[in-house]
């Protein structure tokens, strides 16, 4: 009986996976990469999101983001995974440059319950990324995954407080996000020229 209504729930997960897909692909037009940027996170947004509403309720465990992403959509049953090797799943500039998602990935392993209430920061554009300006990026909030959109020294404030969590051992960020959490703190850092 559960598992009847979870596959239910899958296939309409899918389905609505599928919608936004083909919409994001019909509105993917506009030419500022930032605006792109941030439709692409708000969309990866929608599918953690359904993720975590499954049973497991735990962010997968990963290196990378693309590699994160291909486990939710095969938990969501989804067979548009090829997507997320284009452009419509990435930030646009690392994808341009290397065919890279571009998306630093913390969030592994993570559970829901730990990424709402302690705001875990899950991933986030590099550093690099529209000249260190603006970044975008997922962390956990009251509803539990919200969207970032901040300037460089938000961003900057946002890693900062993520590797503080780390440290304290509050957040459970595996020793590789802990490491990429730091590394793109002090890129940013060296970018906005501070010490
Ligand atoms: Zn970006």
């Amino acid at each position: 009986m559960i598992k009847n209504i979870l596959l239910g729930f899958f296939a309409l997960a899918a389905l609505a996976l599928a919608a936004l897909i083909v919409l994001d692909r019909l509105g993917d037009r506009s030419t500022d990469p930032l605006v792109r940027c941030a439709n692409h996170v708000a969309q990866h947004r929608l599918m953690l999101r359904l993720f975590l509403e499954t049973e497991s309720a735990k962010l997968p465990e990963a290196l990378d983001a693309r590699e994160a992403l291909r486990a939710v959509l095969k938990e969501l049953k989804s067979e548009t995974a090829s997507w997320l090797d284009t452009e419509l799943a990435a930030c646009p500039e690392p994808y341009a440059r290397r065919r890279s998602i571009g998306y630093v990935y913390f969030g592994s392993g993570l559970a829901a319950e730990v990424v709402r209430e302690k705001k875990a920061l899950v991933l986030l554009c590099p550093a690099e990324s529209h000249e260190g300006r603006w970044a975008c990026g997922l962390a956990g909030g009251e509803g539990g995954l919200e969207l970032f959109l901040g300037d460089g020294a938000q961003a900057l404030e946002l890693l900062s407080r993520a590797v503080r969590a780390g440290e304290r051992g509050e957040v459970a960020y595996t020793k590789d996000a802990l490491h990429a959490l730091r590394d793109e703190r002090d890129r940013r850092r060296a970018r906005l020229g501070r010490e």
